[in-house]
């Protein structure tokens, strides 16, 4: 009996054995056929190029929706479809002004950037002395009283010494998300944001900002770290300087966009969903290329890759394009309705809209048994030096699926450079390299090749 029971285990592991050796290969391919291949790239520059400007509701965004679903009909995919969602539609402008007078110091021009869905200035603009702070205590201690009537000024910067950059913007982003609605509460007549990056330089860093219902919306603009870093220091030793801001962004009624989506059919499992995404909607300022451009070129390149191949995934795999992201996220949470809706049985889902930089692994949210077979894939990414398989995962637009209790995976590629581009006319094509973006689809490609393989 008992080698009976020795004999059937050298069976199993020596199977095991063949079908690691066989993904192992498999893998192998995957990379070749993203390294050698220059469609992503291509399809990326168009996105970049020609779709400038993408921010939810604009013709740009619905430039990319008709590029991606095009791009998806060619490859002849299993099916190809749009979701219909209601996206807010807001307008930056034509006019961006900031401007610091001092009696000791003289007057200049700082770069500034209205945030997303913030109300404009009106022509003349809005004048006003300046309350520096650094997070929302200090804002309460300073109080009302002299608050009232002045422009209020978050100068919190990113703390370098943060290896995981994510976490250095996580702990700043409050003062502009919510900045210019808590300041508004203390009378505040406008707000300035010190732009979210680890940059020093003159270039204003968008991105949006929430108003509270029942609040005055008051104008909010980003300004530049060197700006804010001279406005600081002028602030200094003459208080009662001023800053003059003007804006003409406005907020326009709704209007109909969509999430574009593509999928393979699963041979064996059909009705189970293996998601991965990223967002089609980018800041006007750039070209979207790093947030999140590459995120939806990878998605529609891991289907690419795996036609190219003639790997048959036992489940559906798609490819999904969010719109929306950076105003409301409406797309996501439309996505997850809409799976509930049709009952869609989904599997797990990965969100890529962390830049294409080098990879360097993945962020599982899930835990138990399921965690650490996830986390044991490394073995397979060890060759191309992708080590980084941890707990904690998700995504802005993929988060609405957590109430289908699926994994959330992030793809995880090198962070230091993310913020010197995020949300600024820094995030161009030209600054992602073909490599870092392909190594990081094939890493896509290559984890959900072995987690629908071995049905983790
Ligand atoms: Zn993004």
């Amino acid at each position: 009996m008992k080698k009976y029971f020795l004999f059937l285990f050298s069976l199993i592991s020596f199977f095991q054995g063949i079908s690691q050796e066989q993904s192992e290969k498999v893998v192998k391919l995957i990379f070749d056929e993203a390294l050698g291949s220059s469609v992503a790239y291509e399809n990326l520059r168009y996105l970049c190029k020609e779709t400038k400007g993408r921010i939810a509701g604009t013709p740009q965004a619905a430039a990319a929706v008709e590029f991606t679903r095009q791009v998806l009909e060619e490859m002849k995919l299993d099916r190809v479809f749009l979701q219909e969602v209601m996206v807010p539609h807001w307008e930056r402008g034509n006019v961006e002004y900031g401007n610091i007078s001092s009696v000791l110091f003289g007057s200049r021009e700082v770069p500034v950037s209205a945030l997303g869905r913030s109300v404009g200035t009106g022509k003349e603009g809005i004048f006003g002395r300046v309350v520096e702070v650094y997070d929302f205590e200090e804002l309460e201690k300073v109080g009302s009283e002299k608050i009232k009537g002045k422009i209020v000024f978050f100068n919190r910067p990113l703390d370098p010494t943060l290896i995981q950059t994510f976490s250095a913007y996580g702990r700043a982003a409050n003062q502009r998300t919510s900045g210019p609605a808590m300041a508004a509460k203390y009378g505040a007549i406008g707000v300035l944001v010190r732009s979210l990056t680890h940059a020093t330089d003159n270039i204003p860093h968008t991105g949006v900002t929430r108003y509270e219902e029942g609040v005055e919306k008051i104008p909010a603009v980003s300004i530049s770290t060197q700006g804010a870093n001279l406005l600081s220091q002028w602030l200094k030793k003459d208080p009662d300087l001023t800053f003059h801001m003007i804006t003409n962004c406005r907020n326009l009624p709704d209007v109909m966009s969509y999430n574009v989506v593509g999928e393979l059919w699963g041979t064996e499992y059909p009705d189970e969903i293996i998601t991965i995404g990223g967002h089609l909607d980018a800041w006007d300022t750039g070209e979207g290329a790093h947030d999140d451009g590459a995120g939806c070129i990878q998605s529609i390149e891991v289907l690419r890759i795996f036609r190219a191949l003639g790997i048959k995934p036992k489940r559906t795999i798609r490819a999904v394009m969010f719109m929306d992201e950076e105003m409301g996220q409406t797309g996501g949470k439309k996505y997850a309705e809409l799976a509930k809706i049709n009952n869609e049985k989904h599997y797990t889902a990965l969100e890529s809209d962390r830049g294409a930089f080098t990879p360097q692994g993945f962020g599982f949210g899930t835990q138990g048994e399921r965690l650490e077979k996830m986390i044991a894939l490394k073995k397979y990414f060890l060759p191309y030096g992708i080590t980084e398989f941890k707990k904690g995962g998700g995504g802005v637009d993929i988060g609405p699926l957590r109430q289908f209790g699926i994994p959330l995976i992030s793809y995880i590629p090198d962070s230091q450079r993310y913020f010197y581009y995020h949300h600024s006319p820094k995030d161009t094509f030209e600054q992602v390299n073909p490599r870092e973006l392909q190594m990081g689809s094939a890493a896509i490609a290559a984890l959900i090749y072995l987690i629908d393989k071995y049905d983790l």
